[in-house]
């Protein structure tokens, strides 16, 4: 067993997934979260928060043993169920028969991750300790306690992984021993969560095996499942503007807002006024820095290296990838960490900004584009290439979703996807009727070589 001290700061679902891999390897590691134990204190103000989970998070459970045993937490969902604002739907299955992704409960998986972490005698899980600062030259961090006031630690390595505001990326900010980059972009968008309860019986009041999205060109609502019948709905929103959260302000203009663009949900949602002003509005951002590590001493990984917008389904997804690449590094170079962090940053950064770039591309697409006509037409042949030349051809998002190649490389094919796509429907005006007919894959093989 190793003598070196490590940290892991934040306890979320990154910090916790790689506290059980080093746990795993026999590491000495204390867990600093800032919050109480969640598995103490149930669902953060009795909400039901979910996530997809796809395979690049899969993938990474599947590392601790936990890949059979986290679907029980999991609802499949096979396709997008669109509304529109007449309240008509309809479904588009997201990849091949049997590929599906997965809603998951936040909390349910963090509390599991903590569990499986809290059975190692090797790791030491702290609660309601806020990471306040890190002096890079001692390695030392600063922790405050409303119970025991400040403390101050020592560590051989410290993982930032306390999410989005990182205050370890925050404090390497401000150590002068380092070149840091660092951009960050806010949406002009925040988002609202709400709630569709479930059925007297317990049930689904609409599909429970889709992810619901209702477009709405600037804005949009969506919907995923939840194991108890209900689902967590989104409303994503700019702050100010025509149309905006400035706008909502009384119980009546929420009502009128709903019953104007999401007519089919209104009755649904009993507590939509309630759920609408008790919840936050939070900030959304892109945040790309570099690079992610002070050599030999620390290393962000999830969204304190690279927080995105959350329109991909794929933040929490990068974060767990971000710890399969870290376990495959450890196999190959056992604690070395001044080859290990460099290794890393080199992989893992070109991938965080792609899928970063990724979730804003997808944010126009879910609000505006899955309701165009020539986007639909396009996408009906992205998926027929898919499935008449799968040697070749695979959509960007089942790229993205179902495969772990790197998000950098699944973001460039899509890109020349794209210009096919634009060049078959440029050169054969008939092209939705082509697709019913025979000649379909002889008229698309010469796009696809
Ligand atoms: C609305 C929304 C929907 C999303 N949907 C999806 C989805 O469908 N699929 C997906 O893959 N991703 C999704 N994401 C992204 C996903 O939530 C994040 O990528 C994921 O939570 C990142 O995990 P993390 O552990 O890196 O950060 P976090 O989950 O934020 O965890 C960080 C932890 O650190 C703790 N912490 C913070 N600061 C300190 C401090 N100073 N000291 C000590 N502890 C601290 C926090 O309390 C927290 O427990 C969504 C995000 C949002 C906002």
């Amino acid at each position: 067993m190793s003598e070196k001290k490590y940290a892991v700061v934040g306890a979320g679902l990154v910090g916790s997934l790689l506290a059980v891999i080093l746990a795993k390897r026999g590491f000495k590691a204390d867990v600093w979260e800032r919050r109480p134990d969640m598995r103490k204190n149930g669902l953060q103000g009795g909400r039901s928060i979910n996530l997809a989970l796809s395979n690049r998070g899969l993938k990474a459970l599947e590392l601790i043993g936990l890949r059979e045993e986290v679907k029980h937490l999991c609802i499949p969902m096979h396709g997008r169920e669109i509304h529109d604002e007449s309240g008509n739907t309809r479904f588009t299955q997201y990849g091949k028969d049997g590929e599906y992704i997965n809603s998951i409960s936040r909390s349910g998986l963090n509390e599991m991750l903590l569990k499986k972490a809290d059975e190692y005698s090797n790791i030491k899980l702290h609660f309601d300790e806020r990471c306040d600062d890190v002096n890079f030259i001692k390695n030392e961090i600063t922790f405050h306690s409303e119970s025991d006031g400040t403390s101050k630690n020592q560590y051989d390595i410290i993982f930032g992984t306390d999410g989005a505001f990182s205050a370890v990326r925050q404090a390497m900010t401000r150590s002068d021993r380092f070149d840091f980059e660092y951009s960050q972009n806010y949406l002009a968008h925040s988002y609202k969560e709400l709630s569709i309860p479930p059925t007297e019986d317990g049930g689904w009041r609409i599909n429970k095996n889709a992810l619901h999205i209702w477009p709405r060109k600037s804005f949009m609502m969506i919907a995923l499942p939840n194991l108890d019948g209900s689902f967590t709905c989104t409303l994503f929103l700019a702050y100010h503007g025509e149309v905006s959260f400035d706008h909502l302000k009384t119980g009546e203009e929420v009502n009128s807002f709903f019953t104007k663009y999401f007519p089919d949900v209104v009755p649904l949602m009993p507590t939509l006024v309630e759920d609408f002003f008790a919840n936050p509005t939070p900030a959304l951002a892109t945040i790309k820095c570099g690079p992610w590590y002070i050599p030999d001493k620390c290393v962000l990984l999830g969204d304190a290296a690279h927080p995105i917008v959350p329109f991909y389904g794929q933040g929490m997804n990068a974060g767990f990838e971000d710890c399969t690449y870290f376990n495959q590094l450890i196999d190959q170079f056992g604690e070395d960490w001044s080859k290990i962090f460099p290794e890393f940053y080199k992989l893992r950064k070109p991938n965080g900004d792609a899928v970063g770039d990724l979730a804003l591309m997808n944010f126009v697409e879910m609000r505006d584009l899955v309701a165009d006509p020539v986007f639909i037409l396009k996408s009906k042949i992205d998926r027929k290439i898919a499935t008449l030349f799968p040697e070749k051809w695979n959509t960007l998002y089942s790229m993205v979703t179902f495969s772990d190649m790197p998000y950098s490389e699944a973001m460039r094919l899509g890109k020349d996807h794209q210009r096919i796509l634009s060049k078959i429907v440029e050169d054969h005006k008939d092209i939705e009727n082509i697709l019913e007919t025979d000649s379909a894959r002889d008229i698309l093989q010469k796009y696809v070589n």
